[in-house]
């Protein structure tokens, strides 16, 4: 029997493998695509504007599920309003891929750790799927496993069985109901990934796919084709069908002169970044809250130090400036934007072990959630709406590329 399951699960490692270089048809990539009434095209932090986002092509949307009870163990409000608008959704014809909560919610709300006391781990993913299933159309267990941020206070080999165990519960629930509702994990596109999916493989029959989030070429040179690369080697390495979670780029970015910067300065009432520092507590109140929330939980108990870090570790926040380097010198505009969805989704059409992509995001945020600046872009201008809603070129050379359509 032993001889038989290692030939089985070397026959599934070698097609897999066989199958990213030679990108060759996957009988589970094309279920799950036929299961779903074609490719996933969605985005992420979606607005309601449910027919713009259908005619674009974009049938799928992504967001977050909260913990689904309050400190006193009844059900949240967070919670229900989630459900109204994934209501909203399914009311529509639209799908949602809904993330399950983060490790942390479990051990602020809930107050136990999700990884020891795993039977009320299965417990509340079962609840979920049961509550969920018919007004979503996927989930995604937790998001980005292995960065520190949202893998905290786990380690990573206990979000693994964090996630692994979810999977267990909810793929049991589904075979008694008979249901091909699709399960699955995410991973940011960083070194630990090859560990985290290591750690996941006794957990892999549980999944309907596998996720990752990727920006290559942004902050990089790099190619379109490195996104087919990256996918391919994923592929081999989970041997299931690939869904991206994430892809973006932004139409506002790059390097600021040292005249825009010293406006930056002058708008808190400074002429040089060493004038800033010396004037230490004062110049810290006059940043925006989110800012100062920002370095309380990244720099506990280093308030002495926290002028001098807005100028290092948080530069890039401070004056909203990123790198020039971007994926084939496309620039970060609203015209290098559209181009970067052009090429990037044209290249993973082509791929045989894609079933998704899901693009980050949605609409302009109107301010950025690290640094409360609004002239920031980093986590402001990755929409393909404006803030108010208006499509950006973006949209109209997603909706090209995946409906044939102007
Ligand atoms: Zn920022």
């Amino acid at each position: 029997m032993k001889i038989i399951a290692f030939l089985e699960s070397l026959i599934i490692t070698l097609s897999c493998f066989f199958g990213s270089v030679f990108n060759l048809p996957d009988k589970n990539v094309r279920t799950l695509i036929e299961d779903n009434g074609g490719m996933i095209y969605g985005v992420c932090h979606p607005n309601e504007q449910y027919d713009a986002l259908k005619d674009a092509g974009l049938n799928w949307v992504r967001f977050d599920i909260p913990y689904p009870y309050n400190a006193s163990g009844e059900i949240s409000r967070s919670y229900l309003d989630f459900k109204s608008r994934c209501q909203g959704y399914a009311d529509n014809g639209m799908r949602v891929m809904a993330v399950t909560p983060y490790p942390r919610d479990y051990v602020n709300i809930g107050g136990f750790n999700p990884a020891q006391d795993v039977e009320r781990t299965k417990e509340i993913a079962v609840f979920l799927y049961n509550d969920l299933k018919d007004i979503t159309g996927a989930f995604q267990i937790t998001n980005e496993m292995g960065l520190a941020t949202f893998t905290h206070p786990l380690s990573l080999e206990e979000a693994a069985v964090f996630i692994g165990v979810q999977l267990e519960a909810i793929d049991e629930a589904k075979k008694e109901n008979n249901d091909s509702f699709p399960i699955g994990y995410n991973q940011a596109n960083v070194s630990v990934s090859k560990e985290l999916n290591s750690l996941l493989k006794p957990y892999l029959k549980y999944c309907d796919y596998v996720g990752i989030d990727l920006y290559i070429g942004v902050q990089t040179n790099d190619k379109a084709s490195d996104y087919s690369k990256r996918i391919k080697k994923l592929y081999r390495e989970v041997c299931k069908p690939i869904i991206v979670t994430e892809f973006g780029f932004w139409s506002n970015a790059g390097s600021k002169t040292e005249e825009e910067k010293k406006e930056i300065l002058a708008h808190y009432g400074y002429s040089s970044e060493a004038e800033a520092v010396a004037d230490g507590e004062n110049f810290i109140s006059k940043l925006p809250q989110q800012f100062r929330n920002t370095l309380f939980y990244e720099f506990p108990g280093q308030e002495e130090h926290w002028a001098e870090l807005v100028f290092s570790a948080f530069s890039a926040h401070f004056y909203g400036q990123t790198s020039d380097n971007t994926l084939e010198n496309v620039g970060f505009t609203p015209e290098g934007q559209a181009e970067f969805f052009r090429r990037v989704i044209t290249e993973m059409q082509g791929l045989n072990c894609l079933a998704g992509m899901i693009i980050y995001c949605c609409q302009d945020m109107a301010i950025c959630w690290t640094c409360g600046q609004s002239w920031c872009p980093i986590e402001t201008k990755w929409g393909i709406f404006t803030i108010d809603g208006t499509p950006k070129p973006a949209y109209y050379a997603v909706k090209e590329v995946i409906t044939g359509e102007k």
